[in-house]
């Protein structure tokens, strides 16, 4: 569905995507990770066609952004991270005004509006000003439109920007409800919420692609695995003196006294989460949470920008 080969993208004589590489199929969910200014929406305008690229290639559905854009913006559909609504327009004149700007037969409009608002849960929100949702419903509009002409390929700038934990976790819904039926790529800085979304992230920095893979094969990438944290139900002493003894243990901090429970990090040489949690159950120690940190997209995100935990 996409394929991007050495793209870079200058503004006058700053580099905001140097020579970035990757390809997304038909059908993935794909996370674009990177801190501000990374080059996440410059490199999503390139594909969306917004802006041109100043090197590279970048073929949307066998289509090249430079010389087809208009066949390419008939097939995408383009959030960007300021939705692009009309607060005059009620919710289904600016949906049917879009579908029909993006090329949906004129008999088509109707069902087309009604379909998006169905996907992103605005139906009762057809009649409605732009002007009076909230910023959680603009969002929604801004993603009705971005899949009301039903595009191949989604692009999503920050999706969740904004928005607060509720409606957070609402878009979220929202936008595994597209898996199947579109091709997504989705860009954010709030890692917790990307990572329940996606199926593989590309991750940026700098304006370069410094890695990309499933959240277990980042992982990987980073070798032994990042500490191991343990919430069990006991005093803080005889714990650590019973899990020191365990081979591999290399090093345990007490990170929380809360009454009766007590929780712990465990720096090892590798993945002793069976050890530690059979060690504890035989001792009749009750493990309420065992995690282990590098497993955790922020941890990941972190090591790979910054090359520490989080
Ligand atoms: P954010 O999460 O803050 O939106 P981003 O990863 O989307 O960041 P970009 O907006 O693509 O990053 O910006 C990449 C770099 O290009 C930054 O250094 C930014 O300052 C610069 N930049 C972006 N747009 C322009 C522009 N129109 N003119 C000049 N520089 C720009």
């Amino acid at each position: 569905m996409i394929q991007v080969d050495g793209l870079s993208k200058y503004y006058g004589e700053h580099a905001a995507i140097k020579g970035v590489s990757f390809t997304i199929n038909s059908g993935e969910v794909v996370g674009f990770l990177g801190l501000n200014g990374a080059g996440k929406t410059t490199t999503l305008k390139v594909l969306g066609c917004v802006l041109l690229p100043t090197s590279g290639r970048v073929i949307v559905d066998g289509f090249d952004v430079t010389r087809d854009p208009h066949e390419i913006r008939k097939r995408i559909g383009y959030l960007p991270d300021t939705p692009p609504v009309y607060d005059e327009m009620t919710v289904g004149e600016y949906l049917a005004f879009v579908a029909k700007l993006r090329g949906v037969a004129v008999a088509n409009v109707a069902s087309f509006v009604a379909d998006a608002e169905k996907k992103t849960a605005i139906t009762d929100k057809h009649d409605d000003a732009i002007s009076t949702l909230s910023h959680g419903y603009r969002q929604r509009v801004g993603l009705a439109q971005a899949l009301v002409h039903k595009p191949k390929l989604l692009i999503l700038d920050e999706p969740t920007g904004g928005l607060d934990p509720v409606q957070i976790v609402e878009m979220r819904e929202v936008i595994k409800g597209l898996k199947g039926e579109h091709t997504v790529l989705v860009s954010s800085h709030i890692l917790g919420e990307i990572s329940q979304i996606c199926d593989r992230y590309l991750v940026v920095q700098g304006g370069e692609l410094i890695a990309q893979g499933t959240e277990a094969e980042l992982s990987d990438k980073l070798g032994s695995g990042g500490p191991i944290e343990i919430d069990c139900i006991g005093t803080a002493a005889p714990v650590i003196e019973l899990l020191k003894k365990l081979d591999g243990v290399i090093d345990i901090t007490l990170i929380k006294l809360d009454g009766q429970n007590v929780s712990l990090r465990i720096d090892a040489k590798s993945d002793l989460r069976p050890q530690l949690v059979k060690a504890l159950v035989q001792a009749d120690i009750g493990v309420l949470r065992v995690d282990r940190a590098a497993h955790r997209l922020e941890n990941i995100f972190l090591k790979l920008t910054h090359g520490k935990d989080a």
